[in-house]
């Protein structure tokens, strides 16, 4: 259906997760392939989130290119006496456009809660960034029939701080703890029905919420991509390990058109 006057449309994106990995040459190396291929259309978003120590430099490397760059995280305070944070408005005095927020790496190793989360989420939404909420279940829940209670409250608290119009600027990643970096891909038809309820669960919070881009990640890869890009409630992918090589990402961007 042709968005109405006022209505925003569906952003399609494909954003990189590097993690912990790059070091100074080998990031010249992959930024550089991918500002020479410019591997976007008109209609989709590109960017990576990169260790924060090489944001400036990823930031120099893509200025004028239609890549955005992004951080893996932000603190959940503004500012202030908080030894080893970042904050979100530091993030945004180098033009960071993206940060992900909830990230299973996060909760699972740093005990991030969801009302953490939905700090973090409050801060970048002050500093105009665009935080990618990432949601999942882990195998248990899901074995046991509790995966859409697990993301649905997840995504709930993590909007809990925002007003609607606030919430309209957000991304929601879904990422199957199982499937991040297993090789163990969800499969179409998993994603799908997960979108849809995530989809579902955004309009119940305000009709403005359903265009909300909703991104799958875990283990994609450029010979899986297509498919699950192409399921109605996919807006494109969260991409990790597949993300650190330029032609697979690159593959896997096209995949989005
Ligand atoms: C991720 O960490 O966000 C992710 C999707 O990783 P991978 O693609 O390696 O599973």
């Amino acid at each position: 259906m042709a968005p109405q006057a006022g209505e925003s449309m569906r952003k399609k994106l494909a954003l990189g997760n590097w993690k912990m990995n790059g070091e100074t040459e080998a990031n010249a190396r992959l930024l550089n392939v991918l500002r020479d291929n410019e591997p976007i259309s008109d209609d989709a978003i590109v960017g990576v989130c990169v260790p924060y120590l090489y944001v400036g430099h990823t930031r120099d490397a893509l200025r004028g290119s239609c890549v955005k760059w992004g951080v893996q995280d932000v603190s959940a305070q503004s500012e202030g006496a908080y030894t080893g944070e970042i904050s979100a408005r530091m993030a945004s005095d180098f033009d960071v456009s993206f940060a992900l927020v909830g990230h299973s790496e996060r909760r699972t190793y740093h005990g991030e809660s969801d009302v953490i989360v939905a700090s973090k989420v409050l801060r970048c939404i002050e500093s105009n960034i665009t935080p990618v909420i990432c949601v999942g279940e882990t195998l248990v829940e899901r074995e046991s029939g509790n995966a859409n209670t697990v993301i649905g409250q997840q995504l709930s608290v993590a909007l809990s701080k925002l007003s609607d119009d606030q919430a309209q600027n957000v991304v929601v990643a879904y990422e199957p703890v199982w499937a991040i970096g297993t090789g163990r891909s969800a499969s179409p038809d998993q994603v799908q029905a997960t979108h849809s309820f995530l989809r579902q669960a955004l309009a119940a919070r305000s009709e403005t919420l359903k265009n909300v881009a909703i991104l799958y990640g875990g283990s994609v890869k450029a010979t899986s991509a297509s498919e699950l890009f192409h399921q109605p409630d996919v807006d494109g992918g969260l991409i990790g390990s597949a993300s650190l090589d330029a032609r697979q990402f690159i593959d896997i961007i096209d995949a989005l058109r």
